[in-house]
């Protein structure tokens, strides 16, 4: 692979996704670059462009062609947020990555401090948010589905993560390995990530240009999307309602019984035909649980990911 090439590695590579945001870009790029010069190490700033439709595609190629630290990916349509930035980090050449959004909401002035939590040796460094902004139903939102996301998936990820963050080669490397057609990445950040992550207090600003990319039903359909990508718990749904139908089965069975034996034949008829239609759904669902088995043994052959990754081999050869 050509950009793992030694001779060019670069102390930190910039990843930044950008969909249509033709406002933010020169603002963006005079605060960034004197913060990363500040820092005095080797850099490049890699920006994917998702596909957008308003001027981003320009800006982004005058930039390219006045500063050679800077690079560009431009996507032909666009292909979402994750996608982008999986793109981007197969590209980026640093030995540490920060990802920043284009819209200016996170302030670049916080790099140092994200690149000198990393450098105490985690995997990855969470910019959370200092204080919460944005719409109320967004911040509960994001609570919940973090909830779900951790019962689920069972990883740990901050409510307030901003989406600044830092990682090293490491973490980027794995990251790489993964081949699934649709991604969350901050999932599998944090899934890799595992007892390496740390987190530092970063500001942020509100949207200064456009809107948010992300609405109500868009955020719903991520939660779902990444919970079925990621998990395949919600298919043992079926199991345990059969479990609940079946024991209510039984229940109706026993009533029917003692009907049977009080009062006689006619007068446990009513019991017998609730049982029967129990006992004929915790079947249904007892089926169904099955194919959900082997449904989630197909899901996990053909998502392609690596069945383990390998942090580090010591060795003496
Ligand atoms: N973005 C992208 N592709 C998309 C949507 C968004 O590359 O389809 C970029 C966007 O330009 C921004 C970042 O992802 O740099 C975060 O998007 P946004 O600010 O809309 O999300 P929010 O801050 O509301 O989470
Ligand atoms: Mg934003």
């Amino acid at each position: 692979m050509p950009d793992q090439d030694q001779a060019k590695r670069l102390a930190l590579s910039v990843l930044i996704p950008v969909y249509n945001e033709e406002e933010s870009l020169a603002e963006l790029r005079s605060e960034l670059i004197p913060v990363l010069e500040a820092i005095g190490c080797t850099f490049e700033i890699v920006f994917v462009d998702d596909g957008s439709r308003d001027d981003s595609p320009n800006i982004l190629r005058e930039f390219f062609e006045k500063d050679e630290r800077i690079r560009v990916i431009r996507f032909v349509r666009n292909f979402g947020q994750q996608m982008a930035t999986t793109a981007g980090l197969r590209h980026c050449r640093g030995k540490a990555v920060i990802i920043i959004d284009a819209d200016l909401q996170s302030p670049p002035h916080h790099i140092p401090e994200l690149l000198a939590k990393l450098n105490e040796g985690f995997d990855i460094v969470y910019g959370v948010r200092e204080e919460s902004t944005g719409p109320l139903y967004r911040r509960m939102g994001t609570v919940a589905a973090n909830y779900l996301i951790g019962r689920l998936t069972g990883v740990y990820y901050p409510d307030a993560a901003s989406g600044f963050l830092a990682l090293n080669d490491d973490l980027v490397r794995s990251v790489n390995r993964f081949n699934q057609k649709t991604r969350y990445l901050s999932t599998l950040f944090a899934w890799l990530s595992y007892g390496r992550h740390a987190a530092v207090p970063v500001s942020r600003r509100p949207r200064k240009y456009g809107q948010s990319h992300y609405q109500f039903w868009q955020l719903v359909r991520i939660t779902v999307n990444l919970i079925t990508n990621w998990s395949t718990r919600p298919l043992h749904f079926a199991l345990w309602a059969g479990f609940g139908v079946a024991g209510a089965a039984g229940l109706a069975l026993l009533r029917w019984l003692y009907l049977l034996w009080t009062e006689g034949w006619r007068g446990g008829e009513m019991t017998l035909y609730t049982t029967a239609i129990l006992v004929v759904g915790a079947v249904n669902l007892f089926a169904l649980a099955i194919m959900s088995a082997y449904i989630s043994r197909i899901y996990g052959e053909v998502r392609e990911n690596p069945p383990y990754v390998i942090g580090d081999i010591m060795e003496r050869d």
